[in-house]
């Protein structure tokens, strides 16, 4: 028996736009996952309907034996077991971070709301901001103090809805390292959505892809990274370069080993210099043009180079949309 069961759910806003078709997915507790997709895709609908905060056209949401009733159902709508936390999620301004995170906890005695807090704030390192204001704080800082506010009933999930998108990269990866070892030490089950692939794979190692209100591929992302299904879950990995010889086979720039001879000559025509590595693109003998990684950072533009692959580091992809395809 899956924990947090989602279940063929449908959606439509307006009568022939689907937001969500046929979604189903299974979490078990402690597990947590990242959900990608670009913005339109259905991310929020679908959280939504999971927190029981939207109404859904077909399907349902278990929570354990629990049916997830919706807002058309349900009186009061939402649950204190399913949290929903995303960027707008402000805090109470006039209210110390210690306040802001009691305050879901204003029926309990006074004793449990303080130990509860105290508990909050040491595992999200926020003890010595207790007494501060938000104002007083970092964006990434308030953040957690949300996040902290949410965990404070000790709900069962956490549904993650692009809630640090205002974040600085830097600011944004060592928070979601340090709230995923949270998650793991306190068998957390969570739902982590983003556009953003870097902040899924963070998160989380397994991976659920959203298009179009569509869930095109799930799994390890290693296994998506190589076998991917779709060109669309390809391409979220990098860039694809088109093998011209064979039929729906690509070779992703990082597995392009540099020759000075051999098979598959290419013309540098442009050097990038980037952080791992130098980004060339190269000009091939049909006119193709490939984008390869220099990781030694020696080729020069103007330069002929050869380039080779392991086959197995092929992707090879059974149906490929003429649509996909840049046109050159
Ligand atoms: P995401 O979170 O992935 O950006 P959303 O779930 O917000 O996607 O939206 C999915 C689709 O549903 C989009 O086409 C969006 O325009 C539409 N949509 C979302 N909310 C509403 C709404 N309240 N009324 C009508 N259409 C909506
Ligand atoms: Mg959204």
């Amino acid at each position: 028996m899956s924990y947090l069961k989602v279940s063929d759910i449908s959606k439509q806003y307006d009568q022939g736009s689907d937001a969500l078709v046929n979604i189903s997915l299974t979490l078990e507790k402690g597990e947590v996952v990242s959900l990608i997709g670009e913005s339109g895709s259905g991310k929020s609908t679908l959280l939504k309907i999971i927190a029981g905060l939207e109404v859904q056209d077909r399907g349902e949401v278990y929570l354990g034996e629990t049916r997830i009733l919706n807002p058309s159902q349900k009186l009061v709508s939402g649950y204190d077991e399913i949290k929903l936390i995303h960027q707008g999620n402000h805090l109470y301004p006039n209210s110390t971070v210690g306040e802001n995170i009691s305050r879901p906890l204003l029926m309990y005695d006074k004793a449990y709301r303080e130990e509860r807090v105290k508990l909050i704030l040491e595992m999200l390192n926020l003890t010595s901001f207790e007494d501060k204001y938000p104002r007083q704080l970092s964006g990434g800082q308030q953040q957690k103090v949300a996040i902290g506010r949410a965990m404070s009933i000790e709900p069962e999930v956490l549904l993650l809805d692009e809630p640090f998108s205002s974040l600085d990269t830097i600011q944004k990866r060592e928070l979601i390292e340090e709230l995923r070892a949270i998650f793991d030490q306190m068998q957390m089950t969570v739902l982590f959505v983003t556009h953003d692939l870097d902040d899924a794979l963070m998160m989380s190692g397994n991976l659920v892809i959203l298009q179009k209100g569509k869930i095109v591929q799930e799994g390890k992302a290693e296994d998506i990274f190589r076998n991917p299904t779709t060109y669309y879950t390809a391409k979220l990995f990098s860039h694809l370069n088109i093998i011209s010889d064979k039929e729906g086979a690509f070779i992703r720039p990082m597995d392009i080993l540099i020759k000075n001879k051999g098979r598959n000559p290419g013309k540098v025509s442009e050097k990038k210099f980037l952080i791992h590595f130098n980004q060339l693109t190269v000009i091939m003998p049909e006119g193709e043009i490939w984008k390869v990684e220099d990781k030694e950072r020696t080729c020069e533009v103007g330069e002929d180079i050869y380039l080779d692959w392991d086959k197995n580091k092929e992707v090879c992809l059974s149906f490929v949309s003429s649509d996909d395809l840049p046109t050159s």
